[in-house]
């Protein structure tokens, strides 16, 4: 069965194709599955005029009623979970069960924050009798916001869950190697009734979009997932105009192993999850700084099961890890896995790419890797794990917190004090003891330093998407 779906532009509630195009291949494959409309600047400001009446509209809709909308866009979506899964599988390699459940996880984003949408509460402020100082909150507007493609799905449904529990508009620009699930996210919210405009898609040439849609004064907000450098550019273009931001961006998650942990179940944990999505998560475990009593055993274990990992075309039975979802990848970690071994590091397994066709790429891990090696600094977001061993704990946290990232961190002890110092030292939005899970819908996911800002879920999540309005009211003229 071919489920995947004719592409579209969505503005102001209609769906559109335009004048030029740009393919949609298959990372298993190379072979194109789709072409994607790519909009002009005309597109963009009607979508921005979609947007601006959309607001007007969504912005006086009671909270109450906005959530019915996207719990029946949830619904609507796990309705069609496998036409979903199968469209996701096909435009970015994962293996289908990892698809299923981003499904189920994007559902979970829009139901999070639809009962969030009820609670945005303001407070009154204690004052003297005849005045009230009153604290609310209020959408912020139109906001321009930009996914990205390694979680077609889920990423689209933060961004679009946080702005329109709010009550705000967005113009979403979602990735154009993997368009299908935001359009399916589009397609269940007009199904669940969401008034035009409120919800606008487009593709195109991000550069051109970001570009356009940033300068217009109506765009009160930038939300962004992706890459520091692209965050960092966007960040500049919203301060020329004072707008605000909401950035998630890269991470080079660190794993601190003590050696009171199991070392089996460290390690197999620690292996499965690194290959999840093909390596291609902000929060995806990296860097292992392993205490050196139990790192040969460690290491040992880790790189078995990373070895035994099945890799192939994310449809096929028993796939646990699926192509990168672009050759950009391929290119990338091939050059943090040479320059790492001039350097000295030693390769355990993996190294290369696999036989085409497909952007496939063997899970890889290195160890004894100097600080100099690039690998050290960059994030790979692909299948590729640093084991290094470290003296002490207070050795392992320096070395995790000397990179310009910290998004997640993990460590894996049974010590409450060791838990303890990993909680206070680590430099990270999210930092997780044994459990390689950082994000979900009710906890605030975000990063510091060159991770990014602003945090998406939890009870945070929704007022990056509004603005604090402090009401004073004076019984009598003073
Ligand atoms: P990239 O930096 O070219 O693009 C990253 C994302 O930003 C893509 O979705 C792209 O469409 C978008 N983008 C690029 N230029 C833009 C612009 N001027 N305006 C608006 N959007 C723009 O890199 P890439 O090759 O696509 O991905 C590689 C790197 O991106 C990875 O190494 C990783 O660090 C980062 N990334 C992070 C996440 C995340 O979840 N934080 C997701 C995907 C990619």
């Amino acid at each position: 069965m071919n489920s995947y779906p004719d592409l579209h532009l969505y503005i102001n509630g209609q769906w559109r194709k335009t004048a030029s195009d740009l393919p949609v291949l298959n990372p298993a494959t190379e072979e194109e599955i789709g072409r994607l409309p790519k909009a002009s600047i005309s597109d963009l400001d009607d979508a921005l005029e979609a947007a601006a009446a959309g607001f007007r509209v969504w912005s006086q809709t009671p909270p109450v009623d906005r959530a019915k909308v996207l719990f029946k866009a949830a619904a609507l979506m796990r309705d069609r979970q496998e036409e979903i899964a199968t469209a996701i599988t096909a435009e970015h390699g994962k293996p289908l069960p990892q698809a299923r459940l981003e499904v189920i996880r994007g559902c979970e984003f829009l139901e999070w924050d639809a009962g969030e949408a009820t609670r945005t509460y303001g407070r009154v402020i204690p004052s003297a009798p005849g005045v009230r100082y009153i604290v609310h909150h209020q959408p912020i507007g139109t906001v321009a916001g930009f996914s990205p493609w390694n979680f077609p799905m889920s990423q689209p449904c933060r961004k679009i869950a946080g702005a329109i529990a709010a009550g705000c508009s967005i113009i979403l620009k979602a990735a154009e190697e993997t368009p299908a699930g935001a359009l399916h996210i589009a397609r269940a919210l007009d199904d669940a009734g969401l008034p035009p405009g409120v919800l606008n898609l487009v593709f195109g040439d991000p550069a051109e979009i970001s570009d356009h849609l940033i300068r217009k004064d109506q765009v009160r907000l930038v939300a962004f997932t992706g890459s520091t450098a692209v965050g960092k550019h966007l960040t500049t273009l919203a301060a020329q105009h004072m707008t605000p931001v909401l950035m998630e961006l890269g991470g080079h998650a660190p794993v601190i192993v003590c050696e009171d942990t199991d070392v089996e179940a460290a390690a197999v944990t620690s292996a499965v999850r690194k290959m999840r999505n093909a390596g291609q998560v902000c929060t995806s475990p990296t860097r292992f700084f392993v205490h050196e009593s139990i790192f040969d055993a460690y290491t040992e274990s880790f790189v078995r099961r990373a070895a035994e990992t099945v890799v192939g075309n994310g449809v096929d039975p028993g796939v646990e890890m699926g192509p990168l979802a672009n050759d950009r990848r391929i290119d990338a970690l091939t050059t943090l896995v040479e320059d790492a071994l001039a350097q000295g590091a030693e390769l355990k397994t993996g190294g290369r790419t696999m036989d085409g066709p497909g952007y496939f790429f063997q899970p890889t891990v290195l160890a004894n890797v100097p600080d100099s090696a690039r690998v050290m600094q960059e994030e790979p977001f692909g299948p590729l794990a640093v084991i290094n061993p470290v003296a002490s704990l207070d050795q392992g946290i320096e070395q995790a917190n000397a990179v310009p990232y910290g998004l997640a961190a993990y460590g894996f002890t049974n010590r409450a004090d060791y838990a303890d110092r990993l909680c206070e030292g680590l430099e990270a939005g999210n930092v997780s003891i044994n459990t390689l899970e950082a994000s979900l819908p009710e906890t605030p996911f975000g990063g510091v330093k060159s991770s990014g800002f602003g945090r998406e879920g939890g009870t945070e999540g929704l007022h990056n998407y509004m603005i604090t309005k402090n009401l004073s009211h004076s019984l009598s003229i003073v």
